[in-house]
């Protein structure tokens, strides 16, 4: 039996269930409950952000046998927030529940060697790299390019589990600070812009793309998002060419997102694979006839897909932990100030630097003013501010 294949539309009020406790399984909890779904999670406490909206939970990890029977028994479909979940786990959960996107997906896009293996197979263009598992590999690497960033090959995100070596000397410690686990080298790629696209795929094989996103990161932590993003035509539909191929050559059913560098000469290449709704889409929350999460619930109950078309342009601003660094943020300022702010929070308790606490969401008529305003109203956020 290779999976369970359910009836082909659950309607509500269904109970569906996402595998992660973090903000992307609560903002699919919300989508779901807005569509009438009785919406639960398997996350690893019972305070975390989506166990905290949920209409019910189970409180365990992904790889226990009892957690997943409860979930079976509880769920009549499950998602994943995120990509490190077990892919056998999901395998034993998938011949008793649909589970999508299916263990396949989720498999190749958890670790960056299968992932690049798997670009490469599908003519799809990457940067240039080489696997790094020995000391022998690991040499290699070192004598062939620089710089390089070395990425442990799996359960890295948000910029932990990498290092940029610049010279090859540095290789042997930066490897020893990875603990010395199988990693890939990738050349540093110069790259003009970073772009994304979310690509949604239904039960029947129909797909489709939202707009591209253009992404800006600090420290390795995606920052900022626009959309549509200024790359012209031809570009944002290579991209989202791309991003079509690569949901229909894993046959995925559900949200998947394509992270991509744009080089000064135009030419695109695939930097990851999300198998989930994406940090860079949440903005689609507003600004898109249909949300990105909203997409994951009808994808995983075999409904038709929702509009992908903008609403508006619009801009996205992450709240970081940072912001709570000299006390509360000054909601009121902010809102006060522009009421056209959307301001999300996740309900996490620990304000840690980097943490994602939050984001904020603009519409505007053009994503760039869009953006000043976002940026402005996170400035306004900062109890360190003073208006002038
Ligand atoms: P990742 O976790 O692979 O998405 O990397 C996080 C961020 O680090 C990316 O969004 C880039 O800003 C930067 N980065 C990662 N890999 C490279 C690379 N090969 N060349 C240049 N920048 C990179």
């Amino acid at each position: 039996m290779t999976g369970h294949r359910g009836p082909t539309v659950l309607a509500p009020p269904a109970s569906i269930a996402v595998i992660g406790g973090g903000q992307l399984g609560r903002m699919f909890i919300q989508a779901a409950q807005r569509l009438g779904f009785d919406a639960g999670v398997l996350a690893e406490t019972a305070d975390a952000p989506a166990a905290q909206v949920a209409s019910w939970s189970i409180v365990g990890r992904s790889t226990e046998r009892v957690a997943l029977q409860r979930l079976a028994d509880r769920a009549t479909a499950v998602t994943v927030e995120f990509e490190n979940v077990s892919a056998p786990a999901l395998r034993w959960l998938a011949r008793r529940v649909p589970v999508r996107p299916g263990w396949r997906t989720v498999w190749v896009s958890q670790d960056r060697h299968r992932e690049k293996t798997f670009l490469a197979r599908h003519g799809l263009p990457i940067a240039p790299w080489c696997p790094v598992r020995s000391r022998a590999e690991l040499a290699q690497a070192a004598a062939w390019a620089s710089p390089i960033i070395l990425k442990t090959a799996s359960s890295g995100y948000d910029g932990k589990g990498q290092v940029r070596v610049d010279r090859p000397e540095d290789a042997s410690a930066a490897w020893r600070s990875l603990r010395e686990v199988p990693c890939v080298a990738e050349a540093v790629v110069e790259f003009a812009v970073e772009v994304s696209v979310v690509v949604v795929r239904g039960v029947d094989g129909s797909a489709l793309t939202y707009p591209v996103a253009e992404n800006r990161h600090s420290r390795h932590i995606l920052d900022s998002t626009v959309m549509p993003a200024d790359v012209g035509p031809i570009v944002a539909q290579e991209a989202r060419d791309f991003a079509l191929a690569i949901a229909q050559a894993l046959e995925t059913v559900g949200v998947l997102t394509v992270e991509f560098f744009l080089t000064p000469e135009g030419q695109l290449l695939v930097n990851e694979i999300a198998p989930r709704p994406h940090n860079s889409g949440h903005l689609t929350i507003e600004a898109a006839i249909t949300g990105q999460f909203e997409q994951q619930v009808r994808a995983l109950c075999g409904l038709p897909l929702g509009s992908a078309n903008l609403s508006s342009p619009g801009a996205m601003v992450n709240l970081l932990g940072d912001l709570w660094a000299d006390g509360e943020p000054r909601w009121d300022a902010a809102m006060a100030a522009d009421p056209g702010l959307k301001i999300h929070l996740y309900g996490k308790q620990a304000a840690a630097p980097g943490r994602k606490m939050g984001h904020i969401t603009v519409l505007d008529a053009s994503p760039d003013r869009a953006l000043d305003r976002a940026l402005a109203g996170r400035c306004r956020l900062s109890p360190q501010h003073r208006p002038g």
